[in-house]
Formats: C-alpha cells, sequence, structure tokens
C-alpha cells in the first residue's frame, strides 16, 4: 500500500453547488414569468455567445443585471428563467455575439469568456452555477430556432425548458450531452494524456462523448482503449460536472487498467505516459521540476486525479 498523500484542503469544483431552486413548478406559468421580469428583486446574467457580460468591480466583477438593465445593454434574443435564489428570480437573456462584442469598449463593463472567469475567479464561485446553465440554455437555443423533424420555425415556452413546433406540434427539450472523463490506473501509477489544444505542459485525464445505445462503464473502457490501447476492467464513478462548452455533463471515473502498453491514438493524442502519485501531485500543485501541470481546480480533471493522489490503495 502507497502512504496516503495529502494535498490540503480539497478546492471548489467550477459550476457545482448551484443555489438555484430550478422551480420547475413555475416554467409554464406564463403570467408568473412575466411578472418576475418586472420584479425589481430579479436578477439576470447577460450572456452573447461565448461572452459574458460583467460589471466591473475591484477585487470581483458583478455578473447580474436588472433585467431593464440588460434590456438597455443592447437588442436581446431569449429570456430564459433559471430558477429562485432566496425566492427571488434568476434569468440568463442572451443578447447576440456581435452586440456582446460591441460592449467591450465600455469602460464600466468586463466583457469575457467563462472557462477565463472561472480560472480567473473573477466573480464569486456562487455565480458559476447559474452561469453554466444559462449559458448552455441560451446556447441550445440559438441552434434549435427551427423543429429537427419539420423545419418550421419554433417558439420558446416555458420560460425556455421548451421548444414548441406550431406546424407539427412536436416539443423539443434542451438537452445535455454526456461525456466521460477517466483515469485509468495500473498498479501505483495513473495514465494521463495531452490533446495537441493543451497548453504545452498540459496533461490531463483522457474523455470522450458516450455515444447513443452505451453505458458510462463501456464508454470509459472504449474510449480508454481507442485513445490509448489500454484495456479497462473495473470502472468506478467518482462526481460529475456540468461543463458549459458548449453544453455537456462531465461524467468523472476511474478504471483498472489491464496492460501496461499504451498504443497512442495520434489524431487524439499528442502524448499518453504512465504517471506516479508523487509527480501528479506536483503537477497538481505547480511544483514539477520540469513545470509539467495538470488542469486547474475549477476542472473535473484535478479533482480526479487529486482523489487518486490522496487515495490510500484500495482503489474498487
Ligand atoms: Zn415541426
Amino acid at each position: 500500500m502507497s502512504p496516503r498523500l495529502d494535498l490540503g484542503p480539497t478546492p471548489r469544483l467550477g459550476y457545482t453547488q448551484s443555489l438555484i431552486d430550478r422551480a420547475a413548478e413555475k416554467r409554464p406559468d406564463t403570467t408568473w414569468l412575466a411578472a418576475r421580469l418586472a420584479d425589481p428583486r430579479t436578477l439576470a446574467y447577460v450572456i452573447g455567445g461565448e461572452l459574458i457580460v460583467l460589471k466591473k468591480g475591484d477585487d470581483v466583477h458583478n455578473p447580474t443585471f436588472a433585467p431593464e438593465e440588460a434590456r438597455a445593454l443592447g437588442p436581446t434574443v431569449e429570456a430564459v428563467f433559471l430558477g429562485l435564489i432566496d425566492g427571488a428570480a434568476r434569468f440568463g437573456i442572451g443578447l447576440t455575439q456581435a452586440s456582446a462584442e460591441a460592449l467591450k469598449a465600455r469602460d464600466d463593463l468586463v466583457v469575457i469568456d467563462l472557462r477565463s472567469i472561472a480560472i480567473q475567479g473573477l466573480v464569486e464561485p456562487g455565480h458559476l452555477p447559474p452561469l453554466a446553465e444559462a449559458k448552455a440554455m441560451l446556447h441550445w437555443h440559438a441552434r434549435h430556432r427551427f423543429c429537427s423533424n419539420c423545419g418550421a420555425k419554433t417558439d420558446m415556452v416555458e420560460g425556455g425548458w421548451k421548444r414548441a413546433c406550431p406546424a407539427c406540434k412536436g416539443d423539443h427539450f434542451p438537452r445535455t450531452d454526456p461525456v466521460v472523463i477517466m483515469l485509468a490506473v495500473r498498479g501505483d501509477r495513473g495514465l494521463l494524456g495531452r490533446s495537441g489544444r493543451f497548453a504545452a505542459t498540459m496533461w490531463s485525464c483522457l474523455a470522450g462523448f458516450v455515444e447513443p445505445g452505451e453505458a458510462i462503464e463501456d464508454a470509459v473502457r472504449r474510449e480508454t482503449l481507442e485513445e490509448a490501447g489500454i484495456r479497462c476492467g473495473r470502472v468506478n464513478y467518482l462526481f460529475s460536472q456540468p461543463w458549459p462548452f458548449p453544453m455537456s455533463l462531465m461524467i468523472g471515473c476511474r478504471a483498472e487498467a489491464l496492460n501496461d502498453d499504451i498504443v497512442m491514438d495520434q489524431n487524439e493524442l499528442v502524448g499518453a505516459r504512465w504517471f506516479s502519485k508523487d509527480e501528479c501531485a506536483a503537477m497538481l500543485m505547480r511544483k514539477h521540476p520540469e513545470g509539467l501541470t495538470c488542469p486547474p481546480p475549477v476542472a473535473i480533471a484535478h479533482h480526479i486525479i487529486r482523489a487518486w493522489v490522496e487515495s490510500d490503495g484500495a482503489l474498487f
């Protein structure tokens, strides 16, 4: 049994621990929703494509606007009902990406992408879950204005939680795409990979979309075999994370690797190798002698690797 490493207090996983009461029973009540958009307690997040609009602050910026403040920023598209916090409504209000871009010229605003907000801690962490909810929802609406069954223009209903087709009467619901992200473990070593999109020093968990008709465990085994030539036996679910880029759910797992010899898929990865717990601990804490790193605490990969580094052996 390897000695247990302790990396200190576990940081918060980004976009999780939402304080929102989604209040789904209120979504069909158009009168109630309209009244909330006129309620002075209501706050909205303002999003234009990939860009989030923030009110400039000192330590952190403020991502919330009164609905009329949001409308004054430019032509709006959808307003989606996110839920309630302390009984007050929260909405996500969409601008076009072009009108959000134009707001970059204003001195009193910061207009920036959500990844940068999360990694740099530009807003209070409690705002990240509703920002993720709003961004994923508004992205879905922007790409589902027409019926996938008959091609007619659809209408947003139920506070944004459905689009209805007036022609074929079909209903369309916002979706989230499941992605497995996993650490394959063999003895006292874990398998990490590098995508060509990563910073040059960054190593992370392997990941891939769950396919139709596939169980989470089978997706973990397939992706690990496809990307690294490693067969896996037992698979444990650990925890999950909404990942609004554009609208995924990351399903964190650990897998028992059955062979050592890596055969890397060069179309998917530019590196794949085994790492010891000590080396991963140094990478997580940004103390690796060669400057290698793992993803920051905002990302689920950090927590999957950390949970293994801090485990004492009995993994499965
Ligand atoms: Zn239709």
